[in-house]
């Protein structure tokens, strides 16, 4: 198997403009994808996006116009120069898209949150080297199912490959389609430092005015660039009305995005990072004097017959900690999250005391 840690960037990186992908959300008709493509050829885009075929959620919605949309990517490729991209979620659409010298296929949230339908995919894509794939974030939170789906694609010898972060579903979310947890777009980064990561701040916002602090967020952590939707007249669009932007919007997006350099080893930035190390051995410090008192806990716990776990002491600690880091900015999900992986090593060390000799064996 390919170690798809030696993947390589796509497009290069170095605090230059970011990668633009945009387009329609579907394409449907004819007209919509040319006058939608013009408009966006004199904006810098560089690959021009449209889904043929659609997953939606509900049946009997709109499920795209199919192949016929290929030959109106092909015609926006050769009147603008773009390279022209589109989803795929089946081997047929490979196929299809391959046929119709489509440039960039993307493999859809849905899609990628299956193994068998991206390994089927990439079953499809064997032999075709010269083709980019793009693969966004399956709609669950699980970092190591979309590794494995690039990794899928990377084992059928795909090299021009990217991911795209666009959000994970979260059962009445308020504020986002679908929430950024950009903490898994980061570890991602962490993991494969030369992959090339996208931002899709289109099925992230879910609305139009989102696009813009969502795009600049992705700018500031290093992304190297943007898919956006845009749509020559969105309120008549057929899919994903409220977030697509006119091409005039995209232009005032793009005009907006403050760029961030990737190495900005300045002495200021010496003396902030000087502050965050120390904050750092802080909290390793504070860190080791909870887990020993954690420890005296499991003692005493021991000593009275008491089960380890007890949820609603937890629960409280969870609550107050959320409320209090709100006060400062942080979000309730960062203080969770902190507290249950801290908790949890409290409960292993708890644990030790419980069983000594099984712990020792599994080290
Ligand atoms: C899309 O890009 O149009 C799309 C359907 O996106 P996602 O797979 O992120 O929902
Ligand atoms: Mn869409």
């Amino acid at each position: 198997m390919r170690d798809i840690r030696e993947i390589g960037s796509l497009w290069g990186r170095g605090g230059g403009k970011p990668l633009v992908v945009a387009g329609p959300c579907s394409a449907e008709s004819e007209e919509q994808v040319r006058a939608t493509a013009a408009s966006l050829s004199h904006l810098g885009v560089d690959v021009f996006r449209a889904g043929i075929w659609k997953a939606r959620t509900h049946p009997g919605g709109f499920e795209g116009v199919g192949e016929r949309g290929l030959s109106w990517l092909q015609a926006v490729k050769s009147a603008t120069g773009m390279r022209v991209a589109t989803e795929v979620a089946n081997s047929a659409h490979v196929a299809a898209a391959l046929a119709a010298g489509i440039d960039v296929l993307w493999i859809g949230a849905r899609t990628s949150a299956s193994p068998f339908a991206t390994q089927e995919i990439a079953d499809a894509l064997h032999g075709h080297d010269e083709v980019t794939v793009l693969v966004k974030n399956p709609v669950n939170p699980d970092l190591e199912l979309w590794i494995g789906a690039l990794q899928r694609i990377y084992n059928a010898g795909i090299t021009r490959l990217g991911a795209i972060h666009r959000g994970f579903t979260a059962y009445g979310s308020q504020l986002y389609r679908n929430e950024p947890r950009w903490h898994i777009a980061i570890e991602l980064r962490r993991r494969l430092p030369e992959l090339t990561i996208l931002c899709d701040p289109s099925h992230m916002g879910g609305k139009r005015e989102l696009v813009a602090p969502i795009s600049q967020c992705a700018i500031d952590m290093g992304f190297d660039g943007l898919m956006i939707e845009c749509h020559c007249a969105p309120e008549q669009a057929r899919s994903d009305s409220a977030q697509q932007l006119t091409p005039a919007q995209l232009k005032t997006v793009l005009d907006s995005l403050v760029a961030r350099s990737p190495q900005p080893l300045t002495d200021e930035l010496q003396t902030l990072r000087l502050q965050i190390d120390q904050c750092d051995r802080e909290l390793l410090d504070v860190l080791t004097r909870r887990m020993a008192v954690s420890r005296q806990i499991g003692v005493f716990k021991k000593a009275h017959n008491l089960q380890i776990l007890q949820p609603e002491r937890y629960d409280d600690i969870v609550r107050r900690l959320s409320e209090a880091g709100a006060q400062t900015g942080m979000s309730a999900e960062f203080m969770q999250t902190l507290m249950q992986v801290i908790h949890e090593e409290s409960v292993r060390q708890q644990l030790r005391l419980y069983r000594p000799s099984q712990d020792e064996s599994e080290q």
